[in-house]
């Protein structure tokens, strides 16, 4: 019989959120008058806005007619890849180095084909589950040892260092994934600490992963946005970003990632390269409809929606950590990021989580899915109707 891949098997339990999703039906199926909120996961509740949606919908139209038909685009339409340049880079970056995916995840996924097996990874601790399971999926990190998985260097962001890592711990010659503004801290690295960061990647050799999925929910006009606003990034980090937060697209799905030509492997080679035969070879380009979606985003009034729909979101924000931070719970995030991060000392994550289910019926998540020094906070989310984060603060009293 045909065997199992054994880094399937190194994967511990399920995924994050299919255990909160498991525990949410649990309760609901033993309260079933009981009307649970979400603040738990971070997927997106309000719809489309009209001039964004046009775009998908012109672009549906224009494929059923000859002249606007269009078919594989491999690493995404052209027009798009320069307007993401323009509208995020200042135009640093030629369309050849922008690359139009269907979301940052699949990326996040497919981009450690780069650097196989053997690569070394850093992580924030904690962080979005996704790149520690890929390294486990991919071989690059091993089983799980009780406190993390073989083979990935944590580096712990607590409030004893303001939420940003001791670089020292980078390995040499790996891959750093870091997350800002972060997923789940809500923590956003200022600029002198992305600069410490890209130095030190660039003193071990090592390539950064820098998710930027949240950067359109930043109004601190002294924050970055982007790795590349650092100086010698183009030399050391790949950056991925997605239209999912900002636009609505967690159901379109499209996505970019920036490969700059400056980057290259040991041996000199060209990472670009290799890139583009990865994406060409096991991809195929993201929807030609959620690409015209992704176009009217960046125009004008796609813009202006991007704004008012972040804007509500942190608006939820905003009530939710006042909410808490009435209760006396020391909370970061949620004013340049829509999660909040809050702190119940001394407690077991999992515990807290069932605690708010039971006396609020409002579904969090626990710090510790996201890593070891999650243990003892949670993660709150601002994505919901507003009509329901109100209420849900509401309940929340009953943690008093
Ligand atoms: N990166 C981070 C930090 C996220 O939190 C998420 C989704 O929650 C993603 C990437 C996934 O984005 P996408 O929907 O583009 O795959």
């Amino acid at each position: 019989m045909i065997q199992r891949n054994p880094c399937i098997a190194n994967i511990k339990a399920g995924y994050l959120f299919p255990e909160i999703a498991k525990r949410r039906r649990e309760y609901a199926a033993a309260h079933p008058d009981a009307k649970i909120i979400s603040l738990g996961i971070g997927n997106t509740t309000e719809p489309i806005l009209p001039h964004i949606n046009t775009g998908l919908t012109e672009g549906a139209r224009r494929l059923g007619t000859v002249e606007g038909y269009s078919g594989y685009q491999d690493e995404g339409i052209l027009v798009l890849r320069e307007k993401i340049s323009t509208v995020f880079y200042k135009t640093q970056f030629a369309a050849n180095e922008i690359f139009i995916s269907d979301g940052a995840k699949c990326d996040i996924g497919r981009l450690q084909l780069l650097f196989g097996a053997g690569v070394k990874i850093a992580v924030q601790d904690p962080s979005y589950p996704v790149y520690v399971d890929g390294s486990v999926l991919t071989g690059a990190a091993g089983g799980w040892t009780g406190n993390g998985y073989a083979g990935i260097s944590y580096l712990p962001c607590t409030a004893e260092n303001n939420y940003f890592p001791n670089l020292d711990l980078i390995p040499q010659n790996g891959l750093v994934y870091f997350c800002s503004p972060n997923n789940p801290t809500g923590a956003v690295a200022n600029k002198d600490q992305l600069a410490t960061l890209v130095e030190a990647a660039r003193a071990k050799g090592s390539v950064i992963i820098f998710d930027a999925a949240y950067s359109e929910f930043i109004r601190d006009p002294a924050l970055p946005k982007s790795i590349y606003d650092i100086e010698g990034a183009k030399q050391c980090a790949i950056e991925v970003n997605s239209f999912s937060k900002p636009a609505g697209f967690t159901g379109v799905r499209l996505g970019w990632s920036v490969v700059p030509m400056e980057l290259k492997y040991e041996s000199g080679q060209s990472i670009n390269a290799d890139w583009s035969r990865i994406v060409s070879t096991i991809f195929n380009g993201a929807s030609n409809i959620a690409q015209a979606g992704g176009l009217a985003a960046l125009d004008d009034d796609g813009l202006k929606e991007i704004r008012s729909l972040t804007d509500f979101y942190l608006g939820n924000a905003k009530l939710i950590r006042s909410a808490l931070e009435k209760l006396g719970i020391s909370c970061i995030g949620g004013d340049n990021s829509p999660y909040i991060w809050a702190h119940f000392p001394g407690r077991d994550s999992w515990e807290v989580f069932s605690q708010i289910l039971e006396k609020c019926q409002v579904v969090s998540t626990p710090g510790a899915g996201f890593g070891p020094a999650g243990e003892s906070f949670i993660r709150f989310s601002a994505f919901g109707h507003r009509n329901d984060v109100e209420e849900a603060c509401v309940r929340l009293s009953r943690l008093k």
